[in-house]
């Protein structure tokens, strides 16, 4: 399957097919030069696919040049980036080259950045090999890196030229990392995809068992609603984009309570703040508490946490909204707030009461 992404002046395609790797060589062919790749990934990627990605090149007469990061989010820093971006210029890159991100978020984020700043803009071809970064990450053009101040605050648009997903990839990955990229597959349903919602819900035992069939369409069905959303938005100027944060502003909160860190990742953080956000929706008188219940159960069943308690998180609602104070959005003192009027009916509010959410909280533990 090829989804396209329409972006006005650079579109890209993006193909998604169990087994690509295995001919990944003949792929990536018109990217080599000198029958040479430069490709970035990290320690865990470099054990569990690297050895197969590079099977896969010599087959097509191609070699790679490798660029490991550590793993997680330390992969993310400025000290990482001035060892890649040393890296590549040592490796004489070009701007007619185009360098390979084989990895998950991490690597995809951080390799597209430095994309974008060496030599005034190489580039740059996606791999994922986490469900997150299929279905989200590799797919919008924004990259970035983390800084003392906060995570992913320094960082630019920069289109890949192609992402390239192989479902198959996925039978390495930790199984809580699977779900963590659930969380954001069901995402898709709730902002406005309620048969989407309804197959994640059908089908939910057979992805996590590994039916290739069942993944592959999740992940389709998902790359095609972050194509849609980001081409109708491509920098987020019109507020289209901000669907995709459904969940994010509880699960940020929740996110910096807990440090960042492997406590609670980001798509189970995502998890309990859609879940909080649908809770949130029935009180305010806009969403049927029989929806919520249904977000709230499947995301459960998937592994994932729903409730404070459950993400780990026992501050108190006033310190969990003082986070929500300092998002990136938050502008003239209102905070743009993604709720839902039933499944696959989210909207964007701007008459959310920080104190109101507060209390919410509160009554929630
Ligand atoms: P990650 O890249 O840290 O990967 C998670 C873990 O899985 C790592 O330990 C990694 O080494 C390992 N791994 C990756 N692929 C594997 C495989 N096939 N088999 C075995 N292990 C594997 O995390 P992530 O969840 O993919 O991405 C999170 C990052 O993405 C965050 O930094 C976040 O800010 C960023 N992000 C960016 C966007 C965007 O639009 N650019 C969107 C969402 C998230
Ligand atoms: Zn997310």
């Amino acid at each position: 399957t090829v989804i396209s992404v329409d972006l006005s002046n650079r579109p890209y395609d993006i193909h998604v097919r169990a087994g690509l790797l295995a001919d990944i060589g003949s792929v990536l062919a018109p990217y080599a030069r000198d029958s040479r790749l430069l490709v970035i990934t990290d320690e865990n990627v470099a054990q569990a696919v690297l050895p197969k990605f590079e099977a896969a090149l010599r087959s097509a007469g191609l070699s790679s040049a490798q660029f490991i990061l550590p793993a997680g989010e330390t992969g993310k820093s400025w000290a990482q980036l001035e060892q890649l971006t040393d890296w590549l210029l040592e490796q004489h890159v070009e701007r007619s080259d185009h360098i390979i991100a084989l990895g998950g978020g991490v690597v995809g984020d951080i390799t597209g950045f430095a994309a974008h700043i060496i030599k005034r803009g190489c580039a740059f071809v996606q791999i994922p090999t986490t469900l997150l970064a299929q279905v989200d990450s590799s797919v919008g053009g924004k990259t970035a890196i983390n800084s003392a101040a906060g995570k992913n605050l320094v960082g630019a648009f920069h289109q890949p030229s192609l992402v390239l997903i192989d479902p198959e990839l996925l039978s390495t990955l930790p199984t809580r990392q699977l779900a963590a990229g659930f969380a954001e597959v069901v995402k898709y349903g709730l902002i406005d995809d309620a048969p989407f919602f309804d197959f994640c819900a059908d089908n939910l035992d057979s992805f996590f068992a590994g039916s290739p069939d069942i993944r592959a369409q999740a992940i389709i069905r998902s790359v095609q609603s972050k194509a849609r959303i980001v081409a109708a938005d491509e920098t987020e100027r019109t507020g289209t984009r901000a669907l995709l944060n459904l969940g994010h502003t509880f699960g940020h909160a929740l996110e910096a309570d807990t440090g960042f860190s492997d406590r609670l990742f980001h798509g189970e953080a995502v998890a309990a703040g859609m879940a909080l956000a649908f809770r949130y929706s029935v009180r305010m008188g806009f969403c049927p508490a029989e929806d919520a219940e249904r977000v709230t159960e499947l995301l459960k069943q998937a592994g994932l946490p729903t409730s404070l308690s459950e993400a780990g998180v026992s501050a108190e609602g006033a310190a969990l909204v003082d986070y929500m104070r300092h998002d990136k959005k938050m502008s003239a003192g209102t905070l743009p707030f993604l709720l839902a009027r039933g499944i696959g009916q989210t909207f964007l509010s701007n008459d959310v009461a920080l104190d109101d959410v507060a209390a919410f909280l509160d009554s929630e533990v």
